[in-house]
Order: structure tokens, then C-alpha cells, then sequence
């Protein structure tokens, strides 16, 4: 009897570390071409036919803009193809989440759309390249994942939507807000599925968003210059967003001109929750974001009404139950 036919996957290849070249910390990031990656990946064939191209191969902290637009595009177009039953997205580790929040945010999958990376070099000793992505591919052609985009990485499962890197070397550098992964790829326990609201549209041109510091040692004058050229301001603040006192008169002054102003951490992980000083100075609070996360999130809501900023923002970012 004829095996029976496997699904159909589509990887596109955006570089980083899984597909370096070179050993140590000093490799070459997205050297590698998928087509070579799945050669040394035999025991892929056993849950997927696999289709390989690469938008672009980056090391990603490279990463523009116009290459979120770019995978945006691929992507976009590959979830219309109906030979394909999910996608697989191969990318480097450092602006993930950026990349994740922005699909997360602004696509309508019929599909599982898988990220995933590495954080070793595939000739380095304790790969972890080859696992990650045998995984995610088995994650993509699975009949019972949900459409949606994930990140598998270190044998876990997590949502794309608060997600964060939050260790500079470790072989599971992934957190997520606010309840962590949500499966585990060993032993196999699929996520369950998430209601997501509707997707936003992609800014055009891109909006500036800044990222300030705000503490002891930094200036709140950078807000006000920020207030002439950006749609929004991301504040890096000390512990769950706290707002040093001798900021709150140039942020209460900014979101009074329309700037959107949104409070997120320092720390490397924990929620940012809703304060009553939100609605004393006019901000947002990060919720389950982390400051790069939440800079992507600042650029695709700002370009709305500001009378709909705060709905967009409560119903996409904050825990459930989150109260002032
Ligand atoms: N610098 C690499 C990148 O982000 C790191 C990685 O992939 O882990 O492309």
C-alpha cells in the first residue's frame, strides 16, 4: 500500500545563527542556505514535504523595516497558496521578537506559522539548530495545530504575542508573558487554541518610534524632541514601568500633543499592568510586551484615531483580568 501523501510546507529562510557558518561567538550569521540546513536534517522527510526559500538571510539585528515588510509579503503570499498546509520561518534570535510581534499583530493565518532559530552554530558542539527546527517542522504539518504564529524553540512552544529574549547565551533564551510557553515539543503537548482579535494593517511609511530611558540619569527633554519627529515613545522605565516624578510634566505634555507614550520595563521579564498613573499622564501601559515588542506595537497603533488607541491596546496587550 502507497504511503500516504505528506503535507506540504513552505521554510523560508531568514539567516541567523541556525544557519551560520563558523564556531565560537565570532560566526557568520544566514551563510547557510536552507536547501544545505536540510540535508544534514534527514528525519524531516518524516512529517513533511518541504519547499525552501529565502526572502532574505540576515544576521537579524541587521533586521529594517523593510525586511519585516519583505517576510511580511512572503508570508502573506504562501498562507494564499493552498498547497501549503503551514510555513516554517527560520530566523536569528536577537530581533525575534520584534519580527514575531509584528506578524502576530498584523496577519490573518489559515495556517500555523512556525519561528524558529538557534543559538549555537550548526559545527558548533551542542547544536541546537537541527532540534529547533525538526520541531517546528513537525509543529507546522501537524493536522491538530491551530492556525496561528508560534516560536519553537528549546523544546517549547510559545505564542508570537509576548514573547521576549531574555538571556544572551542560554540555549532556551525565551520567556513569554504573561503564562510562559504554552506546550512543549518533548514530549509533543500542542498548545491550545487562542482567540486573537482582528489583525492591523501595516504602517506605510513606517512610523518613528522612539525608545528613551527614563531614569535618574537620563534627561525627560528627549521626550519633548521626540514629541516633533515621532508618532510614539517607548519609555524604558526602572521595575513594573515606575515613572520617575521629574518625568511626568514632559509625558503628560507629550500625550497631551498627541504622542503615544507607552510604559515598559527594564527588567528582562514580568508584565507591565495598568497604574493609576495612566490616566493621570495620558500613557499606556506595556502589558505582556517587552520595550522592543512593545516599540513594533506603538508603530502599528498610532497611525489610528487616537480615540481608538485605547481599546486597540487594552484588547492586544494586556493580561486578561488586568485592572487598574
Ligand atoms: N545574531 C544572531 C541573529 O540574531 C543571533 C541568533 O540567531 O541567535 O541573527
Amino acid at each position: 500500500m502507497a504511503a500516504p501523501p505528506r503535507p506540504r510546507l513552505l521554510w523560508l529562510a531568514t539567516g541567523g545563527t541556525v544557519a551560520a557558518a563558523g564556531r565560537g561567538i565570532a560566526y557568520r550569521a544566514g551563510a547557510l542556505s536552507p536547501e544545505t540546513l536540510l540535508e544534514s536534517l534527514p528525519e524531516a522527510a518524516r512529517y513533511a514535504e518541504i519547499e525552501c526559500a529565502s526572502p532574505y538571510a540576515i544576521d537579524s539585528k541587521d533586521a529594517t523595516p523593510q525586511h519585516w515588510l519583505r517576510l511580511h509579503t512572503a508570508i502573506t503570499e504562501a498562507l494564499a497558496r493552498p498547497q501549503f498546509a503551514g510555513l516554517v520561518v527560520s530566523h536569528g534570535t536577537d530581533t525575534l521578537e520584534e519580527t514575531a510581534t509584528l506578524l502576530a499583530l498584523t496577519l490573518a493565518p489559515t495556517k500555523p506559522v512556525v519561528l524558529t532559530g538557534a543559538m549555537r552554530p550548526p559545527a558548533e558542539a551542542g547544536a541546537d539548530g537541527s532540534r529547533n527546527l525538526l520541531h517546528a517542522i513537525r509543529l507546522a504539518a501537524d493536522a491538530d495545530t491551530p492556525p496561528g504564529v508560534f516560536l519553537v524553540f528549546g523544546e517549547e512552544v510559545f505564542p508570537a504575542l509576548g514573547l521576549r529574549k531574555a538571556h544572551t547565551l542560554a540555549l532556551q533564551p525565551f520567556a513569554a508573558e504573561p503564562r510562559g510557553a504554552l506546550g512543549t515539543t518533548f514530549p509533543w503537548l500542542l498548545p491550545p487554541i487562542e482567540e486573537r482579535p482582528s489583525p492591523l494593517p501595516l504602517p506605510r511609511p513606517w512610523p518613528t518610534v522612539v525608545l528613551l530611558s527614563a531614569t535618574a540619569l537620563d534627561a525627560p527633554e528627549a521626550l519633548r524632541q521626540a514629541q516633533e519627529t515621532g508618532a510614539a515613545a517607548v519609555l524604558l522605565l526602572p521595575g513594573h514601568g515606575s515613572v520617575p516624578e521629574r518625568w511626568e510634566a514632559a509625558i503628560a505634555d507629550a500625550t497631551a500633543s498627541g504622542l503615544l507614550v507607552v510604559r515598559a520595563s527594564r527588567c528582562g521579564q514580568g508584565p507591565v499592568l495598568p497604574h493609576p498613573v495612566d490616566e493621570r499622564l495620558g500613557t499606556f501601559p506595556a502589558g505582556i510586551l517587552s520595550a522592543p515588542a512593545a516599540r513594533v506595537a506603538a508603530a502599528l497603533v498610532a497611525p489610528f484615531p487616537r480615540e481608538e488607541w485605547q481599546t486597540l491596546w487594552r484588547a492586544r496587550f494586556l493580561p486578561y483580568g488586568a485592572e487598574t
